[in-house]
Order: structure tokens, then C-alpha cells, then sequence
């Protein structure tokens, strides 16, 4: 038996954004950076939804919903200053960024990717983390980072899946 990903399953996402809003808010307040109001409103974009989004539908999405231009060095900049603080995670196969669940602490993130609805779920295994560190160390390898992004079907896609074959 397993317990869906709460990405993978029905719920109010409007208590995602709200939350993450709020969780960074603190944690910038509490590193003493500055979450600008542009800082915020491209994380607030980032978590739209549980798909990654890349930089150039988030510039459009920005371009949208504000009045004055914002030049794309001005995003990345954004971009970089989320990544940094953790308060986003990039996907590196998709090119596209998505926002974490739980950035208080630094931690290796690794992700189940849907390929039909295309919901990101961060993975944050300390079993998974461990057995990947001791695999390298067997080569003789001392790991920085490392990041496994998998592809597949979330629970909700493999069921409509199976409505198909009916
Ligand atoms: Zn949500
Ligand atoms: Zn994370
Ligand atoms: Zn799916």
C-alpha cells in the first residue's frame, strides 16, 4: 500500500501557495535577505501548480500579470536568489523550476516526474540519500551533489491509463 503524493491527489492548492508564501517570507526574514515583492511574485508563479515551469513561460506569466516590463536578467536574478535560499528547486532535465515543500533546510532533492500531467514530487529520502553516497564512496567517489530526477506515471494518470482500456 502506499500514500499518493499530495501533488498527485486532490487538494486545496491554494493552501500550497499561501504556505509557501508565508514559509518563505519567515525563512528570508530570518537569514536577513530580502524577499523583494518581484521575489515573491515569481515564487508565487513557481507554485502556480505542482508541474515545473520554465523561465521563459514564467517571464511570460509575469509579463501577464504586471503592467511595467521586467527584463529577463531581472528574472534569472529572481530565479538564482530562490534557488539559493532553497525556496525553489531547478529540474534539470526539463530546464524548468519548481517550488519546495520544505526549504527550511538545505537538503539533495530528487523528483518522480509524471509524464502525461507532468506533477513534479520532490523526494526527500535520507535512506536514498545515504545509499546514493555510499555507492560513489565504493568508486572511490566523494559526492558534492547529486539529483535523480525519474520519469513515469503518477497514480492519478496510471488510473485514467487504465480507463482507456476499457
Ligand atoms: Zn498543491
Ligand atoms: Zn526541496
Ligand atoms: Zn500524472
Amino acid at each position: 500500500m502506499y500514500t499518493p503524493a499530495k501533488a498527485c491527489s486532490h487538494h486545496n492548492h491554494g493552501h500550497c501557495i499561501s504556505d509557501a508564501i508565508v514559509a518563505a517570507r519567515q525563512l528570508c526574514d530570518e537569514r536577513g535577505v530580502r524577499l523583494t515583492s518581484l521575489r515573491e511574485q515569481v515564487l508565487e508563479l513557481v507554485w502556480q501548480s505542482h508541474q515545473p515551469l520554465g523561465a521563459y513561460t514564467l517571464m511570460d506569466m509575469l509579463g501577464k500579470a504586471s503592467t511595467r516590463q521586467i527584463a529577463p536578467p531581472t528574472v534569472y536574478r529572481a530565479l538564482d536568489f530562490l534557488l539559493e535560499e532553497g525556496l525553489i528547486h531547478r529540474i534539470n532535465s526539463l530546464n524548468a523550476f519548481i517550488g519546495c515543500p520544505s526549504p527550511s533546510q538545505k537538503h539533495q532533492s530528487h523528483f518522480l516526474i509524471c509524464q502525461d500531467c507532468k506533477v513534479a514530487v520532490e523526494l526527500d529520502n535520507a535512506q536514498l540519500n545515504q545509499h546514493l553516497n555510499d555507492v560513489a564512496a565504493e568508486s572511490g567517489f566523494s559526492v558534492t551533489s547529486h539529483s535523480l530526477e525519474i520519469s513515469g506515471l503518477c497514480p492519478a494518470c496510471q488510473t485514467d491509463g487504465n480507463k482507456d482500456l476499457l
